[in-house]
């Protein structure tokens, strides 16, 4: 285990198995019909790239990049987008890929972002879910895992832009936050 890291949260394995669980129910739900997968970048990356790989039905991918206004790193609700798709997405069946949902308030202007598009629906598939932290009424259509409030790292979720690469998703111990 990396030495900043506390403890464990979800092992590779358990990831691993909820992804596929995840893919399965995907691959069902939207045989025969377009898709486009939307990850938002860059937490999203590593669990899209294993997700998208389950999902075995055509689909297209494209990315989103999107920041808080603000400094503070609590979401503001008011969000900016830094990248957009790379096309219309009228007629078309999107599914984001979230790495985490805490606040909801990045999800919610998301979706209503891109339902203002016409596409043909809008749903999100999360990896993990801070349900205690919501201060906006949404919920994933696909969830991973339910977590406590804390702040986690790993799986492509970074402190700083570190630790995105561990396959593990974990908590840090006080002093990789620079205090002791
Ligand atoms: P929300 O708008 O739901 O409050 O913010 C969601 C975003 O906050 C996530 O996409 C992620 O970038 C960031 N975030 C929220 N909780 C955590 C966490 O525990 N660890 C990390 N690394 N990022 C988090």
């Amino acid at each position: 285990m990396e030495s900043d890291v506390q403890k464990v949260l979800l092992t590779a394995d358990e990831i691993n198995s909820k992804v596929l669980e995840l893919g399965r129910q995907i691959t069902q739900d939207y045989v025969g019909q377009n898709l486009l997968v939307v990850g938002i970048l860059k937490g999203a990356v590593v669990f899209m790239s294993d997700l998208i790989r389950q999902i075995k039905t055509p689909h297209a991918i494209d990315f989103m990049a999107v920041s808080s206004y603000g400094v503070s790193t609590e979401s503001s609700g008011v969000v900016r987008i830094m990248k957009d798709l790379e096309r219309s997405i009228e007629n078309v069946n999107i599914l984001i890929v979230e790495d985490i949902i805490d606040t909801g308030l990045t999800l919610k202007y998301l979706v209503e972002n891109l339902r203002a598009r016409n596409p043909l629906s809008v749903r999100v598939c999360t990896l993990l879910d801070k349900a205690s932290r919501r201060k906006v009424d949404i919920a994933a259509d696909y969830n991973g895992f339910a977590i406590p409030d804390e702040f986690v790292v790993g799986y492509g979720l970074d402190y700083n832009e570190r630790f995105r690469h561990l396959p593990y998703v974990g908590v840090l111990k006080p002093a990789a936050y620079g205090g002791k």
